[in-house]
């Protein structure tokens, strides 16, 4: 089987507050593959937003390992992790975080101009990956005119526009009705399945259980519990690129 993408050991967290100190990660291992959907479910204040942003470069452990796509995370000077997270990683919320000026097209073109595409490039793309998620009809609306819903489509067209081998959601559904929840977490699985992410996503929502290639139990810092839904993947095929030479893609994620 080819290694995890994203691997992790003996990851240990304490946040101090005054003169007391909380255990929040307690030597978690953990790993996630590519082209699968991994949930991590635990009840509120278990450690599931420490563990996200420990995995994925946004807060240093106290102790352990994370390999990432083969690297060595934490041992990246911070510039290093920085670059990492741009190029590879992918995050969606549960608040969306969009900005509140800029319009749907743009929200998703400017990360992607961040990452070295032009401005024309950038919006072709965008309005492709918006495409993708359902949204063609709302590209030139504002946070303020679009759904709940609509809005983490947005966030989530923003993830997927980079084409991130690593794809975190922390709680993305939770701001969300059920409806519009099966949305989103049937996206997610279709990032992992057909553009073959591997993708985290953490939430104390059992109704998305039954999306998961596997689900990880989290409770008080540490994993209790990890069951496959699905059999671990054959050793993948080559990735194909998210991102077309030309602005036609393959197929559209909102099409199946
Ligand atoms: P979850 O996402 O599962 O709700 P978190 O990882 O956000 O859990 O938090 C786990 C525990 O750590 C909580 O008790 C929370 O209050 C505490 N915690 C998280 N971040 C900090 C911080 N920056 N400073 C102090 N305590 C924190
Ligand atoms: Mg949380």
């Amino acid at each position: 089987m080819s290694a995890p993408a994203l691997q992790a050991s003996g990851l240990y967290k304490a946040f101090k507050t005054g003169r007391s100190k909380i255990e929040v990660l307690k030597r978690v291992d953990f790993d996630a593959e590519a082209g699968a959907l991994t949930m991590v479910m635990g009840p509120s204040g278990s450690g599931k937003s420490t563990l996200i942003a420990s995995l994925s470069g946004l807060l240093r452990p106290d102790e352990g390992q994370v390999t990432a796509l083969g690297q060595d995370l934490w041992s990246l000077p911070a510039g290093r992790i920085d670059r990492f997270r741009l190029e590879h990683c992918g995050f969606i919320f549960q608040g969306f975080n969009l900005f509140p000026a800029l319009t749907a097209l743009q929200q998703v073109a400017t990360v992607l101009k961040y990452q070295g595409l032009d401005g024309r490039r950038a919006k072709a793309v965008a309005a492709q990956t918006l495409g993708e998620v359902g949204l063609e009809h709302r590209l030139n609306q504002r946070p303020s005119e679009l759904s709940g819903g609509e809005k983490q489509r947005v966030a989530i067209a923003r993830a997927l526009a980079k084409s991130p081998r690593l794809l975190f959601a922390d709680e993305p559904t939770s701001a969300l009705d059920g409806e519009n929840g099966q949305i989103v977490v049937r996206l997610l699985q279709r990032a992992a399945r057909e553009h073959g992410a591997a993708v985290i996503c953490v939430t104390h929502d059992h109704r998305l259980e039954a999306y998961a290639d596997r689900v990880i139990h989290i409770d008080d810092g540490r994993i209790v519990d990890d069951v496959r839904l699905t059999p671990a993947s054959p050793p993948a095929p080559p990735r194909p690129e998210l991102r077309p030479a030309t602005p036609e893609r393959p197929r559209a994620l909102a099409e199946a």
